[in-house]
């Protein structure tokens, strides 16, 4: 399809309009569901869903729904003029932006109940965040039917959350994991990181140091994951991170933490830093 620059909308009907047309014509159909303040991160989602879907839409919305009433929803970055810019050079094919009414009107009272996979870590930091993800999520596949969807390994709960509500709604739409893209010091991207002073981006650092340390633990031999989880602490407070939500080590299906590290396991960190909360997670095995 590619047309010179994507088709921007901002209504429901617009965007399932432009997608059924576009499944009509025969178009494999990708998404990728975004809040903006697109970088390199998100870019890579955008260019697999343009490299293997003839028809790419991307939807930019800070969803109210996943905020909590101590979160950061009124100072979240929106630059939805350098997001258009970006998103015609990768020659996608729709643009989303609805305003809030339009995803949620002033009546509405309908949301998810999201699975257990949503319970331990995020959910015990950030409660009823999965609550407006899943719900948004699913609104956002009702009305961009598309076939395929792409969410980053970045946030990895939530594409477990995602992928067992596709499952268990009987959603048909293929979820698509992309890795997660980094700064070459390791610092994970993230629309949050210009929130960070230049002493906070130093700080950042220890997110993925002690995801390496982790990492580094196991190759070594190490399998007492309580050690392990111990050493990442370390590795965070060491670095100057003013406060940790979790440090996880555990199974990457379930969530569940592991007492022994005898399979492949997943990392997971959520740390302050100032008033920024960053989240960084890796496979390890
Ligand atoms: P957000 O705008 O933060 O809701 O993110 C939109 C999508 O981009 C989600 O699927 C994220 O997991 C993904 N994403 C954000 N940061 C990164 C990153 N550094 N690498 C890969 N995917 C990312």
């Amino acid at each position: 399809m590619r047309a010179d620059s994507p088709q921007l909308v901002n209504t429901r009907d617009q965007a399932y309009k432009a997608v059924c047309a576009a499944k009509h014509a025969g178009n494999i159909v990708g998404v990728v569901p975004t809040m903006g303040a697109l970088h390199e991160g998100h870019l890579s989602l955008v260019r697999r869903s343009v490299a293997e879907c003839a028809f790419t839409a991307v939807t930019i919305f800070v969803n109210p729904a996943q905020f909590g009433p101590r979160e950061d929803l009124a100072s979240y970055p929106t630059p939805l003029e350098a997001d258009l810019a970006a998103l015609r050079e990768l020659n996608v094919d729709l643009v989303f932006v609805p305003d809030k009414d339009e995803m949620y009107p002033s009546d509405f009272s309908t949301y998810i109940d999201p699975p257990k996979i949503s319970l331990p870590l995020e959910g015990t930091c950030r409660p009823d965040h999965f609550r407006g993800v899943a719900t948004v999520v699913l609104k956002l596949f009702n009305i961009l039917p598309a076939d395929a969807a792409y969410f980053g390994e970045k946030d990895y709960q939530q594409l477990l959350v995602i992928r067992r509500i596709v499952a268990e709604l009987n959603i048909p739409i293929k979820v698509r994991a992309c890795p997660i893209v980094r700064e070459p010091d390791g610092l994970a991207l993230s629309s949050r990181n210009v929130y960070l002073s230049s002493r906070e981006r130093e700080q950042a650092l220890s997110l993925s140091r002690c995801l390496k340390k982790a990492a580094e633990l196991v190759q070594s031999g190490e399998t007492n994951a309580e050690l392990i989880r111990e050493q990442m602490r370390a590795v965070l407070l060491n670095g100057g991170v003013d406060a940790l939500d979790y440090v996880s080590l555990a199974d990457p299906e379930t969530l569940q933490e592991v007492t022994q590290v005898v399979g492949p396991v997943r990392a997971l960190v959520a740390a302050h830093l100032g008033k920024t909360r960053l989240i960084d997670n890796c496979l390890i095995g």
